[in-house]
């Protein structure tokens, strides 16, 4: 199924034009329009999925396989000395674009880009009661 206002929709499908790295069946991968670092991609599945959620599982794998064949493939191609496999769902998340994707972010050094979260604290009984609320 394609989304009919979907913009990654479109570009996945080639309706929008797009810088792309690569495209079989299932996927395309492009240049990200405001990249965090030289060669931020984007992989984007043909079909519309809004998130991981609604993903099936072989695209799933088909994704991850992808973005590790490509991450190897830029990394050396663009000399990064590191990657960021980043992957949003939902707005406060992150997520602006309700169409699944996996950000490639090769990283340099002195790039200048933080992609992290700021390590919070916890004790011991609340990390008990997270684990139980989880797998109770
Ligand atoms: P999100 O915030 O949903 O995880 O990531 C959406 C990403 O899509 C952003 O990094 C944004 O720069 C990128 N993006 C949004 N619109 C376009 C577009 O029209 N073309 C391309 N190449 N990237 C886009
Ligand atoms: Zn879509």
């Amino acid at each position: 199924m394609r989304k009919e206002d979907c913009i990654f929709c479109k570009i996945a499908n080639g309706e929008i034009p797009s810088k792309t790295l690569y495209e079989d069946e299932q996927f395309r991968v492009i240049l990200d329009i405001s990249p965090a670092t030289k060669g931020h991609a984007l992989i984007l599945p043909k079909e519309h999925y809004a998130n991981i959620y609604e993903l099936p599982e072989e695209k799933a794998v088909g994704a991850i396989l992808l973005a590790k064949k490509m991450m190897a493939e830029m990394s050396e191609k663009l000399k990064a000395d590191g990657f960021n496999l980043v992957q949003n769902n939902g707005e406060t998340a992150g997520q602006t674009v309700m169409h699944f994707h996996f950000h490639l972010i090769p990283r340099y050094q002195e790039d200048g880009q933080h992609i992290m979260w700021k390590p919070g604290t916890v004790t011991q009984d609340e990390l008990e009661g997270i684990k139980n609320l989880i797998t109770e």
